[in-house]
């Protein structure tokens, strides 16, 4: 994959970033109802070596915290400080979903289906429209981290259309421990990207309001594979290939509850199972119905529902029903 190694001005928001440099610009837009100034800081840091322009976000849904995490590890360690080339960082998205404990924006607006945005539409539209037009033209990958919404806890992954072999190729580097090949929404930040020719991974991992160390770790590895692709990552860090290759999801099923009551799963995010192995139970508080949810075909688990209570039809278990070959 070609990608073109920049070594002139960067000129983002109204600042000028040159090579060598460090800078952290403001992506402000607007206040909070108290008139307290919300600070969304894009850490860029720059090499002297020309080369290409990576971009990290996190937070498009205030709820996932994990992923901010990783980015905030990327920033912590110095990972982000590239060899060559740029490495813009941006932890937080939806700083206002996230000062309010909440996915969506104040106004109930899911951020990741309000691409590509516009200049004078919902606040959640301005800031789509803002990282579209001000942000994305400068960067020639973007790496997305995003968790399981709710108690849904997903195995590491990353998440493509199967037809486009550049992210194929990125993915393959990644090295996440799966691959769930899915359609891009319409109107989220995925396909807003990949309409604009900048290729895009998406990475799932863990739960909302969590921090999984594990989701982490392969979260920051995989940066640094990507890092390390381009040249970008400094030789005091170090990322080995990935143990095993990643697995290749081309269909999955949810298995939904059968019964509402109290649920527990018995099987691990990530693992194998056969057909017709027990994956959990529903019961019912007052210890006289007990229902063991089954699989309905041989698979991997990618999701798992962590919630100890669910109603009939809610989803508990994310199995892969066809792999790559
Ligand atoms: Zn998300």
């Amino acid at each position: 994959m070609i990608i073109k190694a920049k070594s002139d001005p960067l000129h983002i928001l109204g600042v000028t970033v040159l090579p060598g440099e460090s800078k952290e610009v403001s992506f402000d837009l607007a206040k909070l109802h108290t008139t307290s100034t919300v600070d969304v800081p894009i850490i860029i840091e720059r090499a002297k070596q020309p080369g290409p322009t990576i971009l990290f976000t996190a937070g498009i849904h205030g709820d996932e915290v994990n992923g901010v995490e990783i980015v905030r590890q990327l920033v912590s360690h110095g990972i982000n400080r590239p060899k060559c080339g740029t490495v813009i960082c941006i932890p937080i998205i939806n700083i206002f979903g996230f000062i309010n404990l909440s996915r969506e924006f104040p106004d109930g607006r899911d951020l990741n289906r309000m691409f590509p945005g516009t200049e004078n539409g919902s606040l959640a539209s301005r800031v789509a429209y803002k990282l579209v037009t001000e942000i994305i033209p400068h960067v020639d990958l973007i790496i997305d981290y995003h968790t399981g919404s709710a108690g849904r806890f997903n195995a590491p992954q990353l998440r493509l259309i199967k037809e486009n072999k550049q992210l194929n190729d990125l993915a393959k580097v990644f090295g996440a421990p799966f691959v769930l090949y899915s359609k891009n929404i319409n109107k989220s930040f995925r396909n807003t990207c990949q309409k604009l020719g900048k290729p895009l991974l998406l990475f799932e991992g863990g739960k909302s309001f969590h921090l999984d160390e594990s989701v982490t770790n392969a979260g920051i590895k995989g940066a640094k594979r990507i890092l390390k692709h381009f040249g970008m990552l400094r030789s005091q860090f170090n990322v080995a290939k990935p143990r095993k290759e990643s697995i290749y999801i081309t269909e999955s099923n949810w298995k939904r509850a059968k019964y509402s009551g109290m649920f527990k799963a018995s099987v691990k995010v990530g693992s194998k199972v056969n057909k017709k192995d027990v994956l959990g139970t529903i019961t019912d508080p007052y210890g006289k119905f007990n229902h063991y949810v089954k699989a309905n075909n041989t698979g991997y688990i990618i999701n798992v529902n962590e919630a100890p209570i669910v109603y009939q039809g809610d989803a508990l278990f994310h199995i892969s029903t066809k792999l790559k070959r």
